[in-house]
C-alpha cells in the first residue's frame, strides 16, 4: 500500500518542472462523451484517424484499476521562440518531443517512476479529455477560444498543456473550476479574430474550420477562399491566443530564447521547407512536427507556398518557380500559381505564362485566376 500523500506528489511534480498539479476522480467525463456523440459531423474524423477520443472519456476503460487522475500542467511557452518561427508555426508544436522523447517525455517518465517506486501504478493516455480533466481538478477555466486558461500558473494564461496521469490510488479530489472565465468587457476578441470562423463564441470550436486542423489534416488543395485568411501560418495557429487579453501579461514579459528551438530554426526556414526532399523531411522536420507523413510532403509545401504568397515578398518568386519545376503534384502546383499571382510583378507573371502552356484542368484554372490577379496588381502598382 502506498503512503504517498497529495503533498508528496505536488512537491515531486513541481520539482520536475511542471507548472501546477491537481487531482480529480476517475469518474467518466459524461458531458464530454455526450458532446462528441452529438457533434460527430465535427469530430467523427478523430475516430477515423485513431485518436479514440470517445473511449478516452472513461478513465476506467483506459486503466481498469483507475482510482484518481493527477493532472499536470506543462508550460510550453516558458522561453521565447525565434520570431520567424512564431509567425509560421503554432507555439505548442515548436518544442514538441513526442517523437524524440528527450525533454518533456523524460520528466513524465521520472514522475511515473516516482509513483511506481512508491507503489502506485499509472498510465498517461493521450486520449483523455485533458482540458476537462484540468477543469475538474480545479486548475483552469475555458476561454471562448476553446482553450484552457490556468487558474494559478503561467500568469493565468493559456500557454499551458494539461497532461493526465491516471493512477490506481485514490486521492481527495480538488474542487472543480471550469466554465468560461472570460471577462465580459473582452467582447469576444478571439472569435472576431479567428480568420476562418472556427470559434462558436461559447467556448467550443468546429475543429474542421481551424487553421491548425487544415494545415495538417486537410485532405485536398486549400480552398481558394481560405488561402488569404490562413495567412502566414504553415503548421498550427496561435492567432486567437495572441489577441486574448487574458494572455497579455504573459506575452508582455521578456524571456530568453529557447536554445533547443533556435538550434533547429534553419530547418524550418520557408525556403528550406519548400525545397526539402523526403530524406531531409524525415530526418529534420518529421521528428518535430509529425502529423504529416512523408507521403504528404506536398501538403507541407503547399502550406509553405501559400504562406509565401501571403507574405507578398517578391524575393520568394524564384523559389516558387523552382518549386514548380521540382514538383508535379497538381495541388501544390495550384497553390504555387496562386502564390505567384498574390505576390505579383513581371517575373511572377512571366512564369505563370510559361506554366500555362503545359497545364490542363484544375492547374490551368488556378494559373488563369492567378494571371488575373497579377494583372490587377500590376495595374495598381
Ligand atoms: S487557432 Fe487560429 S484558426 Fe484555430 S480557432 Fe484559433 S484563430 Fe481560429
Ligand atoms: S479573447 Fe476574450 S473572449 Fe476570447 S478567450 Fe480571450 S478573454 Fe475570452
Amino acid at each position: 500500500m502506498s503512503l504517498l500523500t497529495r503533498n508528496d506528489i505536488i512537491e515531486k511534480a513541481l520539482e520536475l518542472g511542471f507548472e501546477d498539479v491537481g487531482f480529480t476522480t476517475a469518474e467518466p467525463f459524461d458531458a464530454q462523451f455526450g458532446y462528441l456523440r452529438d457533434h460527430q459531423d465535427e469530430y467523427g474524423w478523430t475516430e477515423k484517424v485513431g485518436l479514440g477520443l470517445m473511449a478516452g472519456t472513461d478513465p476506467k476503460a483506459v486503466m481498469p484499476s483507475a482510482k484518481s487522475i493527477v493532472v499536470l500542467l506543462e508550460g510550453y511557452f516558458r522561453e521565447a521562440f525565434p520570431s520567424a518561427l512564431e509567425g509560421h508555426f503554432g507555439r505548442c508544436y515548436l518544442d514538441d518531443d513526442r517523437v524524440t522523447k528527450d525533454a518533456l517525455a523524460l520528466r513524465i517518465k521520472a514522475f511515473r517512476s516516482f509513483l511506481r517506486e512508491n507503489g502506485i501504478d499509472s498510465k498517461v493516455p493521450f486520449n483523455l479529455p485533458h482540458r476537462a480533466a484540468a477543469m475538474r481538478a480545479g486548475m483552469g477555466t475555458l476561454g471562448k477560444n476553446a482553450l484552457l486558461y490556468s487558474c494559478r500558473a503561467a500568469l493565468e494564461s493559456s500557454w499551458v498543456l494539461p497532461l493526465t496521469v491516471v493512477v490506481d490510488k485514490e486521492f481527495a479530489p480538488d474542487t472543480p473550476a471550469g466554465g468560461l472565465g472570460c471577462p465580459e468587457w473582452c467582447r469576444n476578441v478571439c472569435v472576431a479574430a479567428c480568420p476562418t470562423k472556427a470559434l462558436k463564441g461559447n467556448g467550443s470550436i468546429d475543429p474542421r474550420k481551424c487553421i491548425s486542423f487544415m494545415t495538417y489534416f486537410g485532405k485536398e488543395i486549400t480552398p481558394r477562399e481560405l488561402r488569404e485568411p490562413m495567412g502566414l501560418y504553415v503548421y498550427g495557429c496561435d492567432r486567437c491566443q495572441n489577441v486574448c487579453p487574458r494572455n497579455l501579461p504573459w506575452l508582455s514579459r521578456e524571456r530568453p530564447v529557447n536554445a533547443r528551438v533556435e538550434g533547429k530554426a534553419k530547418d524550418f526556414d520557408l525556403r528550406a521547407l519548400l525545397h526539402m526532399d523526403a530524406a531531409r523531411f524525415k530526418s529534420r522536420v518529421w521528428p518535430h512536427m509529425f502529423y504529416l507523413s512523408p507521403s504528404n510532403l506536398w501538403k507541407w509545401k503547399m502550406n509553405v507556398a501559400r504562406a509565401m504568397g501571403n507574405s507578398r515578398d517578391d524575393s520568394y518568386v524564384p523559389d516558387l518557380i523552382r518549386a514548380w519545376d521540382e514538383n508535379d503534384d497538381t495541388r501544390l502546383r495550384g497553390v504555387i500559381a496562386w502564390a505567384l499571382g498574390r505576390i505579383g510583378g513581371k517575373k511572377a507573371k512571366d512564369a505563370l505564362g510559361r506554366f500555362l502552356a503545359g497545364s490542363v484542368g484544375d492547374v490551368q484554372e488556378e494559373i488563369l485566376a492567378a494571371l488575373g490577379s497579377v494583372q490587377e496588381s500590376t495595374r495598381t502598382a
